[in-house]
């Protein structure tokens, strides 16, 4: 029966494998291979279903992969390993769908205010379709996702939902929100940062059904859910759902296939859509017939708190090499002697991107990369963050024997080393010292370091928090009032056309962690504040971000990619080349290019020249990309589908000789 997964023998090994045409093609196979029998159906096992399957060829089609790399990515890895009899012993511990547990926080629901009221009653009148929930940080989005979860479950006893969120570090407090409202049994989660056993555990439950909510990163978008009616996607707008390699697909996206194949409802949340999400949203006007969404408003924030005033702070006007300007570190202090907390934004990690000697200007530059190596004082190491080549930090300099060598520029450690000493003369209310924290990749390395460092950020015990955007994102404080982005302005002027709209969305994500509860200000008697020290102060980007006005900064964002061509308003795929020379990797763009040429429909598809990546080499492998683009996703789809086999051939040829590897990203996030 198609989608049963069944053990077959590949040369000398058995592997796991999945039916996938009707077995009648068989039959008149015109192929004159060798066909050896199945192994072994896990026929304990419900087959895979038709819209799973369809699914999967869909991603491969879109993304230009095989169906059997996707397939096998998206089932659990243990299902490789199993026998029958083991996997059918697995399936007797689970139990079936049972009624969802009524639990004392579903006994006692908050009351939904207006906007959140009326955004539910939008969502829930029809049939189907994809709704953009834009609330603002704080406007109780979460709570629509649960009111809408606890509504469907409630009408239909076989419906699953299944609910995204772009990074693992937001899952713990999103399950514990969802299985106190709708009980254990009810909701598994599935992540990277599980064990093989569990992620089995969790994908049996919500393949039987028997989990009714399937919580996850973007890898749960290809969990097999049968009885799926409902996906939320919150954060939408985050670079997380986009796979950065082997498939590089845009979970969001195909969240919102997946919904439409399957007659279910799809919620994408965010206080910052993707301009593309935003656009597909935009309302009927004369001649243009609007989005493929409905676009849902919920601007206020719950308990009428008020989203954070903005302050621009000029770094134009502050002595040189300052680095916490005088008016923020006194706004910080006095949140300090208050009891507040507060929050300091630096969107890099490690004590100093660069280490240089001053006497001839070595500079701490990796030898496998184009890149430096950034300084870790903590363990005196010297770290590629490209290539994870590391070294001990060398004790004078190795070019000149200078014992005088600097860091450059400041990462989070840095930045923490800094505050502690600022604030060493200021005491808490009780007379104690000040305590600093630091979260980012570095300080969450072990295992349950991120949960329990977030716990005594929640518990008080952390008066100033120092972090990179793993911070700045979802979490639900209490006792933050002010926030600080301490230098954001290397965004501004990247020759990413999404970086504007990235640091947009992490600056607002990220004034939103402040004054998220408004009872607590009001005793206070503080106000929430957002501080950027910039020295672009005039920058347009800036004065939308002090208005806390999305639509004017994607007004004037859509309106210049509009008139560059660019998404929303064309479609793109990259071809990368990675090699042993850089010349080797353009011969072999350039090559497919030219073999692109004759194919039908090219005349739609623009193919610009092949460039460099902007790290050019990575682990002494040279890198280079082509841009392709249309107004058309059709055409440029058509010419991918056509190209492929073409791309695979130039690898045998000379052009293809010094290539490592080749890859297509469709619809890449960075170029
Ligand atoms: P968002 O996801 O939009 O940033 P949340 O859903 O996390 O916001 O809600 C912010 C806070 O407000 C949470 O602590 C949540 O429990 C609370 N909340 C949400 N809706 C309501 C409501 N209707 N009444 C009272 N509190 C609410
Ligand atoms: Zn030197
Ligand atoms: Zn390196």
């Amino acid at each position: 029966v198609p989608g049963t997964l069944v053990r077959v023998p590949l040369g000398r090994r058995e592997v796991l494998g999945v039916v996938w045409n009707p077995p009648v093609s068989l039959e008149n196979a015109e192929h004159d291979m060798a066909l050896k029998p199945v192994g072994a159906a896990l026929d304990a096992l419900a087959p895979l279903g038709e819209a799973w399957r369809d699914l999967v060829a869909f991603a491969a089609r879109y993304y230009q992969r095989s169906i059997g790399e996707i397939a096998l990515a998206a089932l659990p890895p243990q299902l490789r390993d199993l026998s029958g009899t083991q996997l059918a012993r697995r399936l007797k511990r689970k139990t079936a769908a049972g009624p969802v547990a009524e639990t004392a926080e579903a006994a006692h629901p908050v009351a939904l205010s207006a906007e959140q009221t009326a955004a539910l009653a939008r969502i829930e009148a029809g049939e189907a379709g994809t709704f953009l929930l834009v609330g603002s940080t704080g406007s109780g989005k979460t709570e629509v996702y649960l009111r809408c979860v606890a509504d469907l479950l409630a009408r239909d006893p076989e419906a699953q939902a299944l609910v995204m969120v772009p990074e693992i570090n937001l899952t713990p407090q999103l399950e514990a929100r969802f299985k106190a409202r709708f009980g254990d049994e009810a909701v598994v989660s599935l992540h990277s940062g599980m064990t093989n056993p569990q992620r089995l555990a969790s994908w049996l439950a919500a393949h039987s059904g028997a989990a009714r909510i399937v919580l996850g990163t973007r890898m749960a978008v290809f969990a097999s859910i049968p009885g799926l009616k409902l996906i939320v996607v919150d954060e939408e707008h985050d670079p997380s759902y986009k796979q950065q390699e082997g498939a590089r697909y845009s979970a969001r996206d195909l969240a919102v296939w997946r919904g439409q194949r399957e007659g279910a409802k799809v919620i994408l949340g965010s206080a910052t859509p993707s301009l593309e999400s935003w656009h597909q949203s935009r309302p009927a006007e004369g001649e243009d017939p609007g989005g493929r969404y409905v676009r849902l408003a919920m601007p206020s924030r719950i308990g009428a708190g008020e989203l954070p005033t903005v302050r621009l702070v000029d770094m134009n006007l502050q002595p040189p090499k300052t680095v916490i300007s005088a008016a923020l570190l006194d706004a910080i202090g006095q949140r300090i002697a208050r009891g507040e907390q507060s929050m300091v934004f630096l969107n890099r990690r490690g004590y100093a991107p660069v280490l240089a000697c001053g006497d001839c200007g070595w500079k701490s530059e990796c030898p496998h990369c184009s890149a430096y190596r950034v300084f870790h004082k903590i363990d005196r190491t010297l770290r590629c963050h490209h290539c994870g080549f590391t070294e001990r930090v060398p004790r004078a300099c190795p070019a000149c024997g200078n014992p005088d060598i600097a860091p450059v520029g400041r990462g989070t450690e840095r930045l923490e080393e800094h505050l502690a000493e600022l604030f060493a003369a200021v005491t808490r209310p009780d007379g104690s010292a000040v305590r600093i924290a630091r979260i980012d990749a570095d300080s969450t390395k072990k295992q349950g370091a991120l949960e329990s460092q977030l716990a005594a950020v929640h518990s008080g015990e952390v008066d100033v928090l120092v972090g990179t955007q793993m911070i700045a994102k979802g979490h639900d404080f209490r006792r933050i009032t002010l926030v600080a982005a301490v230098n954001p302005d290397g965004a501004l002027f990247s020759s990413d056309f999404r970086a504007p709209e990235r640091l947009f969305s992490l600056l607002m994500q990220s004034a939103g962690r402040a004054g998220r509860d408004a009872a607590y200000l009001a005793a206070q008697g503080a106000t929430a504040e957002m501080w950027i020290q910039t020295h672009h102060a005039q920058h347009p980007l800036f004065s939308a971000l002090r208005r806390h006005d999305y639509t004017a900064f994607a007004r004037q964002q859509l309106e210049e990619r509009a008139a560059a061509g660019m998404p929303p308003f064309a479609f793109q795929a990259l071809l990368r080349a990675d090699a042993r020379t850089q010349e080797a990797a353009q011969a072999f763009l350039n090559a497919a290019s030219a073999a692109a040429e004759a194919l039908e429909g090219a005349d739609r598809v623009v193919r610009y020249p092949a460039v460099p990546l902007a790290i050019q080499r990575v682990a002494n492998v040279e890198r280079a990309q082509m841009l392709i683009e249309s107004p058309s996703r059709a055409a440029l789809q058509r010419l991918l589908a056509q190209w492929q086999p073409l791309l695979h051939a130039l690898r045998r040829t000379p052009e293809g000789k010094g290539v490592i590897r080749w890859l297509v990203d469709v619809d890449p996030h960075s170029i």
